[in-house]
């Protein structure tokens, strides 16, 4: 039983509780709500109580943050604990009053300008460039174990985007291309990457994007001249310079994105534009020996040709100029290739 002083009958009373719609005005806006009021048995007048008081704040407080899409407290404080920040290093690391977490935590209505912020720290790059702006304001410690977690999840983060473009990129290359255009091979992006960083590594410093376009083509159309299966699984369109994978730019941005190569710019010699670098240690540990060796071929046949060259010699072939660019380049026209006339020749 609560007692409490009834103003209008002017004396001390055994309130009643009620369930009452309130109307509150929180920031201005018009907050309405259901909750325990005090009430004179005598009278019906609503009496002040300290307890009821702070319950209906608070859910007005919840209705107005769900109403603006705040951040509740146990979020704000997730989020803090996901960094195993203290509140008081969280309020220093913001800029803020070292008691501004502890008093959202407990409740207090942020704006929105502290609850936007308060969103971004989920993210690693954020706390990374909070770290890098304002982390002379945590101790030692608390700095170098955050840096840390930012880190690590950053990294994590970065790797499972790759993954997901990865498995994107490989998954939408089948059903774009037959069996045919791909030389009787699914895509295999482990083949692709082996054969691009050995390309990289053989044509040292001098591999841009349309050699090595080319050199693939002449590979892959080379072994299946002979074997009908493709190296890499890749299937070539006419491009204006000639033919290139399908999806190449992005598949090159994949590798480079993983760190396996590099595209450089370049600006010595007759080499001018970006080229390709390998950053991993060549290895054809996929390939077989006459896969290896039609790779050696095409880099000793191939390899010192400039890019400029070799877009001539393949604009000459009936391969690429009997289609449209954009147009897919079967297999089947691998046997007439001018190009690789006396190929498994050569010494
Ligand atoms: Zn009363």
């Amino acid at each position: 039983m609560i007692t409490g002083y009834c103003p209008n009958c002017d004396e001390d009373k055994e309130l009643r509780i009620e369930i009452r719609q309130q109307t509150l005005d929180v920031r201005g806006e018009g907050i309405t709500v259901e909750s325990e009021v005090a009430v004179c048995p005598s009278c019906g007048t609503q009496v002040a109580c300290a307890g009821l008081d702070d319950k209906l704040l608070a859910k007005a407080y919840e209705a107005y943050r769900s109403r603006l899409n705040l951040l509740r407290p146990e979020e704000i404080r997730a989020l803090r604990l996901h960094w195993g920040l203290s509140q008081r290093a969280l309020s220093r690391l913001l800029g803020w009053g070292v008691i501004t977490v502890q008093r959202y935590e407990a409740g207090a209505l942020q704006d929105n300008a502290h609850d936007a912020v308060l969103r971004q720290i989920e993210d690693p790059r954020f706390v990374l460039d909070l770290i890098a702006r304002s982390g002379a304001r945590l101790s030692d410690e608390e700095r170098k174990g955050l840096q840390q977690r930012a880190s690590d999840t950053y990294q994590a983060n970065v790797e499972t985007e790759l993954d997901r473009v990865v498995e994107e990129t490989v998954a939408s290359y089948s059903p774009v291309t037959s069996e045919m255009d791909r030389g009787f091979r699914p895509f295999d992006l482990e083949r692709f990457k082996q054969v691009t960083v050995w390309f990289a590594d053989r044509c040292a410093g001098q591999l841009s994007r349309t050699k090595l376009a080319k050199l693939l083509w002449l590979a892959d159309f080379a072994y299946f001249r002979r074997n009908r299966v493709s190296i890499t699984g890749l299937a070539y369109a006419r491009a204006p310079h000639g033919p290139m994978p399908h999806g190449f730019q992005l598949l090159l941005g994949l590798l480079e994105a993983e760190r396996t190569i590099e595209l450089v710019e370049e600006n010595a010699g007759p080499y001018v534009g970006e080229v390709i670098k390998a950053r991993e240690v060549p290895s054809l540990r996929e390939m077989e020996p006459e896969e290896v060796e039609t790779l050696e071929r095409v880099a000793s046949l191939f390899g010192n040709d400039t890019s400029a060259a070799l877009s001539l010699r393949s604009h000459m072939e009936p391969a690429w100029a009997d289609r449209a660019n954009g147009d897919i380049i079967p297999y089947a026209g691998a046997d007439r290739l001018c190009l690789l006339d006396g190929f498994w020749d050569a010494r």
